[in-house]
Formats: structure tokens, C-alpha cells, sequence
């Protein structure tokens, strides 16, 4: 079997000789362990802050550690009672060929009812957090106005679907005019802006001004920098913001050494949140997995009837999986990313 480690932590954007590929005999299962032939793996960018040594919500990879991630394959060899060989399971395989896991922890995956990649985007963990972070947090209420950034990603463009489908005008962000086009033409936002087109934080806002006339409702928070400067004076008394990813910052690294100075380096957006009224929520999707039936109740007739459409990333090769990561963290991906293992 392949698998790739983290052979040194990056200092700043990852490069291609922060990973190391490794070959090492395949493993057997233990009892109520399963042996499973990945086919697909995700490429998230979490994965960026398991490569620091920061502090952070979830422990860190150790230098020479396999790196973490979900995958979706078939189980080869079964020493569990209700997991036959053949069935297709969902578990954090990490970036390998094949893995043995506690079958207790995974999730089956009917290849009959989706395509098996589903299960690691649209109706997996980013199609979750879209759906989760809108509905529970961002409390949308139609006639509003929602702007979202990375906005065809797996997240922002769930989030841009399930609002739009609620009524709101939605305003999406991505870099690029392609990416833009496919927002608007396949994901269906009412306008989209091209973060690299402006030049300064202040000339977004002006632009975003124009494509929310009557101000921003819900700010769903997957980028930070220039867009959350852009975005926060528009926000409306009452405002909503689920904080779920800062994707601008992750190559900065963690908090690190001076955490509680860095901590405080933003006073100014106190006022700006109690002036407005505003309700700024993080959240994590992990803590919320008990959600996952509800959000495929809910979502799953949606992708069926197409009025939520599915776009995916897929590199073919576990050896490219570096290089795509690195591209995915500078917006080099368009769509659910992952790589074709098998
Ligand atoms: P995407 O597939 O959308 O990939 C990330 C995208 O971020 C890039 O394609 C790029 O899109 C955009 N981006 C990168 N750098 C910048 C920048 N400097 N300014 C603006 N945009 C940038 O990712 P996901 O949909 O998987 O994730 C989106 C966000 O949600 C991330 O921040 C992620 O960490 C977070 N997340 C949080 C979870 C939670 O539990 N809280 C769970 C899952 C994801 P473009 O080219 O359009 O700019």
C-alpha cells in the first residue's frame, strides 16, 4: 500500500517537500476491524492547520505521521460482524491506498443511491457545513440578502443554493471570471464578484455595495481578509455571521507563541458587532454530525431534482494529492476536491 506523511510542518504555504510518499506492506484486520481499497479521498482545507504545531480544535499531525483525511472505498477484507466485502464505507482513512478501521466508526455509502463521491462533498462533511451553518445559524428569512465567498466550493456553493431556494438574494465572491460565470450559471447566485479584480478591501465594498443595495443580512464567514473587511461595514442592524473557515489566513499559521496579543488585534469589530445588533456564531461541523440525517432529508430531494447542482475537483493519482492540496489552499481548484485513488 501508498500513503503519504507529513514529512516537515511548512512555514507558511505548504510545498511539495512538506509530504513524503511511503510504501509499506498492506495491513490486516484486527476483530471489528476492516480492511478498505480507498477510491476517492478529500482534499480539505482544514487539513492546512493539522500540519502546524499550533494550538487548535483538533490535534495536530506529528512530523512523519500519515495525513489525515476522509475517504470513501470498498472494504477487501471483513473481520466485522455486519460489513461485508464489496460494501462502500466512508471513514478518515487518511491519505493512503488502504486502511484497517474500527468498523464501528464508518459510515456506509450505498453506490446505488449517489455516486460514492457525494459522500465526501455535497452530501458529505462541506455539504453539511453549508447546510448547518445557513440554516442554524444564519437564520435566513426570505427577502434578505446573503453574501458568501469561495463561493463554488463545496460549502459556499450549498450555502448559495439552499438560500437562493429560501428567497434571499444572494451575493457569492470567488476568484476568477470563470468561477464567477459558474456561480451565477450553474449555482445560481444573483451576482458574483472576482475577489482578485479589486484591488483593496475598499473597492470590493464599493462593488458589493452595489450588488447589495439593501445591505447584507447574513455574512457566511469561509474566507476572512479582504472579503470580511469588505463585507462587515454593510452589514444590517440584526445581522447574522456563521464564522466556519479564513481560508486567507491558514498559511499564516496558528496562533502560535504570542496567541492572546493576536487575539486582540481586531478591537474595532467589537463595536461594529453591538452597534449592529450583530450575531457572530463559529462552529465546527464535527460537533454536529448528528445532523447528518436531517441535512440528507433535506438536501438529498434537492441534488435529485438538480435545483442543487454538484460540482467536483478530482485529480487522478494519491501522488498528485500534495500538489492539489497546495493549489485547493490558493483557489486552484473549481468544485468538491479529491483525488481518484483507485
Ligand atoms: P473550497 O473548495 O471552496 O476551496 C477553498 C477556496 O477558498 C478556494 O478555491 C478559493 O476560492 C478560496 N480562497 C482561497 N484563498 C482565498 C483568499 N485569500 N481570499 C478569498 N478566497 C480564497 O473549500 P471548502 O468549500 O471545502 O471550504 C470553504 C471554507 O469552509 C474554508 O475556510 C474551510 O476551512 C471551511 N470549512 C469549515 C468547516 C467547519 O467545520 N467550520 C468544515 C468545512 C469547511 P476562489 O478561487 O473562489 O477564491
Amino acid at each position: 500500500m501508498k500513503q503519504i506523511v507529513l514529512a516537515s510542518r511548512p512555514d507558511g504555504a505548504p510545498t511539495l517537500e512538506n509530504f513524503r510518499l511511503e510504501e509499506h506492506p498492506v495491513p490486516t484486520p484486527a476483530e471489528g476491524e476492516v480492511l478498505v481499497r480507498v477510491h476517492y479521498m478529500s482534499l480539505d482545507p482544514y487539513m492546512r492547520g493539522r500540519m502546524d504545531d499550533a494550538k487548535s480544535y483538533a490535534a495536530n499531525i506529528p512530523v512523519d505521521g500519515k495525513m489525515e483525511g476522509g475517504s470513501v472505498g470498498e472494504i477487501i477484507a471483513s473481520n466485522a460482524k455486519g460489513f461485508e466485502v464489496g460494501e462502500f464505507v466512508m471513514g478518515g482513512f487518511g491519505w493512503a491506498t488502504h486502511a484497517v478501521a474500527p468498523a464501528a466508526g464508518l459510515a456506509k455509502v450505498d453506490p446505488a443511491t449517489a455516486p460514492i463521491t457525494y459522500s465526501l462533498g455535497v452530501l458529505g462533511m462541506p455539504g453539511l457545513t453549508g447546510w448547518y451553518g445557513l440554516t442554524e445559524l444564519g437564520k435566513p428569512k426570505s427577502g434578505e440578502t446573503l453574501v458568501v465567498a469561495a463561493a463554488t466550493g463545496p460549502v459556499g456553493s450549498m450555502v448559495g443554493q439552499i438560500a437562493k431556494s429560501m428567497g434571499l438574494r444572494t451575493v457569492g465572491i470567488a476568484g476568477g471570471a470563470a468561477k464567477c460565470k459558474m456561480a451565477v450559471e450553474h449555482f445560481g447566485f444573483d451576482v458574483c464578484l472576482d475577489h482578485r479584480a479589486y484591488e483593496s478591501a475598499a473597492d470590493l465594498r464599493t462593488a458589493l455595495k452595489e450588488a447589495a443595495p439593501k445591505g447584507v443580512d447574513i455574512y457566511f464567514e469561509n474566507v476572512g481578509g479582504k472579503v470580511l473587511e469588505a463585507v462587515m461595514p454593510l452589514m444590517n442592524p440584526h445581522g447574522r455571521i456563521p464564522i466556519c473557515g479564513m481560508i486567507s489566513w491558514y498559511n499564516e499559521g496558528g496562533l502560535g507563541a504570542d496567541a492572546i496579543e493576536k487575539t486582540l488585534t481586531a478591537p474595532k469589530l467589537w463595536r461594529t458587532i453591538l452597534v449592529n445588533f450583530l450575531s457572530v456564531n463559529g462552529f465546527i461541523i464535527s460537533n454536529h454530525w448528528n445532523r447528518m440525517g436531517d441535512f440528507h432529508k433535506a438536501v438529498g430531494p434537492m441534488i435529485a431534482d438538480g435545483s442543487v447542482k454538484v460540482q467536483e475537483d478530482i485529480t487522478e493519482g494519491l501522488e498528485n494529492a500534495p500538489d492539489a492540496f497546495i493549489k485547493l489552499l490558493t483557489g486552484g481548484n473549481t468544485g468538491k476536491a479529491m483525488v481518484k485513488v483507485i
